[in-house]
C-alpha cells in the first residue's frame, strides 16, 4: 500500500515537474526552426555580378548526380549576346526534384560555383510536373517557382547564413578566358572582362 502511494506520488511529481518546463516542440508551420548553415534544400543557379549566368553547360553536375535527376542541354554562346561567361551555356537546365536526394554532389562537381543547394525545404506540391524545376525556376525562384514551393521566410531565412560567391573564388577562370588548361597567360586576368562581351 505504501509502495503504491509512493509510486503514485512519484508519477505525479514527474508530471508536474515537466508541466512547468517550456515545450521542446516547435509549432510548425507558424514557427520555423533556424537551419544550420550547411543545410541542403532547394537548388539555385547563380549569376555573375554583371548578370551573365555562371553555368557554362559542362554537364558535370548531371554526370555526378547519383539519381540522374539533372538534365543539361548546352548551346554555343552568341559572342554578341552571351548568356554565360563560357563558350557555351545551358540552353536547357532541369532538375527532377522527385528524384533528388539532396546529396549536394552537383554543387561539389560544378567547376564554376553555378549551382548551390539553399535553405528552402517546403517543396511539397500535388502535381508531378511542378517538381521538374526549369532553369528559370532555379535562377529566380522568387519569380518562377510555383507559389506552393516558394516561401520567402525560408528561402531568405537568414541572409547572414547565405553564402555569397565572390568572383575571385570562382574556379572557372579557364572558361572565361578560353585558355586551354596549362596554356601560358598572355594578358593579366581581368575579373570584370570576359572575351565574349
Ligand atoms: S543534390 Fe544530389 S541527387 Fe540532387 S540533383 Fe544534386 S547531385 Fe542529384
Ligand atoms: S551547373 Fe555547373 S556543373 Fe552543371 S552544367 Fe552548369 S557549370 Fe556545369
Amino acid at each position: 500500500m505504501l509502495d503504491g502511494a509512493r509510486g503514485l506520488a512519484k508519477g505525479f511529481w514527474t508530471t508536474l515537474r515537466h508541466a512547468a518546463q517550456p515545450p521542446l516542440t516547435v509549432p510548425y508551420p507558424e514557427v520555423k526552426r533556424r537551419l544550420p548553415p550547411a543545410f541542403r534544400g532547394r537548388h539555385r543557379l547563380y549569376r555573375h555580378e554583371d548578370g551573365l549566368e555562371r553555368c557554362i553547360g559542362c554537364e558535370l553536375c548531371a554526370a555526378a548526380c547519383p539519381s540522374s535527376a539533372i538534365y543539361v542541354q548546352a548551346a554555343d554562346n552568341d559572342p554578341a549576346h552571351p548568356v554565360s561567361t563560357g563558350e557555351r551555356y545551358a540552353a536547357i537546365y532541369e532538375i527532377n526534384m522527385i528524384r533528388c536526394i539532396f546529396c549536394g554532389f552537383c554543387e561539389e562537381a560544378c567547376p564554376v560555383d553555378a549551382i548551390r543547394l539553399g535553405p528552402e525545404y517546403e517543396l511539397a506540391d500535388f502535381d508531378r510536373a511542378t517538381f521538374v524545376y526549369t532553369k528559370q525556376m532555379l535562377l529566380e525562384p522568387e519569380k518562377y517557382a510555383p507559389r506552393r514551393q516558394y516561401h520567402a521566410d525560408v528561402d531568405q531565412q537568414d541572409p547572414q547564413l547565405r553564402r555569397e560567391i565572390p568572383d575571385d573564388l570562382d574556379l572557372g577562370e579557364v572558361y572565361r578566358t578560353h585558355r586551354p588548361l596549362g596554356a601560358p597567360i598572355t594578358a593579366p586576368p581581368d575579373q570584370t572582362h570576359h572575351p565574349l562581351a
